[in-house]
């Protein structure tokens, strides 16, 4: 058995696939570590590997002229980076930073096309995660516009624990103001209230989450929309 083999996460959307679909990409593919802060690739840049994350947490960021890039998906275990070659692009519409270091399988772009090619059926299977992700990024301009910072934040956190597969990750107040787009003392506030209320525990740049179901209730709405979109398409 070889290691990608023997890994015990496994990839939701590669599960998608037929048997034999499944093998065959699993056979292209080899184990990366990626680590904490680490650009997998630029905005506007083109994609050299596609990814899908197992232990591993990608953030897609989106830069605006002198702004600090806003985070708008969290890829994980649930989905994969490079998608978009399903539609014959390879051109990378957002910035893919590393959140949570951890592991993930990655197929070269050749690789993957000649894949894509000999298998319709893996196309398929992108084409209805590609529909999840035009559903994530449209809710999530939404919620910047609406909702508020502590609801935001709330919501990061249930996709980061979601895609952790642990209770604890490392994550700074910086990273998470990047990602919502504001003052990194309105993050301290908020995750100050969110301690408060012994839903979750800070220190030295690792959150624990404590209290799950209170998290859920605090959430803004899109955090529940966006999970019952995937469910309905890919789970
Ligand atoms: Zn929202």
């Amino acid at each position: 058995m070889s290691t990608v083999q023997a890994f015990a996460t496994r990839n939701r959307l590669m599960d998608e696939l037929p048997a034999r679909q499944y093998g065959r990409m699993l056979s292209a593919c080899e184990l990366v570590t990626l680590s904490p802060r680490q650009v997998v690739c630029d905005q506007d840049g083109v994609f050299t590997h596609v990814y899908f994350p197992l232990t591993a947490s990608i953030s897609l960021m989106i830069k605006v002229a002198e702004h600090p890039p806003l985070g708008m998906v969290l890829v994980g275990s649930e989905g994969m980076l490079g998608a978009s070659l399903a539609l014959g692009v390879s051109a990378a519409p957002l910035r893919a930073v590393v959140q949570g270091g951890g592991t993930a399988l990655r197929i070269s772009v050749p690789g993957f096309i000649a894949l894509l090619e000999e298998n319709p059926a893996i196309g398929v299977v992108l084409n209805r995660y590609l529909y999840v992700l035009m559903e994530q990024l449209s809710q999530t301009a939404a919620c910047n516009r609406f909702h508020e910072v502590e609801a935001r934040l709330v919501r990061w956190l249930l996709l980061t624990h979601d895609r952790a597969h642990a209770d604890n990750f490392q994550l700074t107040h910086l990273f998470l103001a990047e990602i919502l787009g504001v003052q990194r003392s309105a993050v301290t506030i908020a995750a100050g209230m969110l301690q408060h209320k012994g839903l979750i525990s800070y220190s030295r740049g690792v959150i624990t989450i404590i209290d799950r179901v209170g998290l859920e209730r605090l959430s803004c709405e899109c955090y529940g929309l966006l999970l019952a979109d995937y469910q309905r398409q890919i789970a």
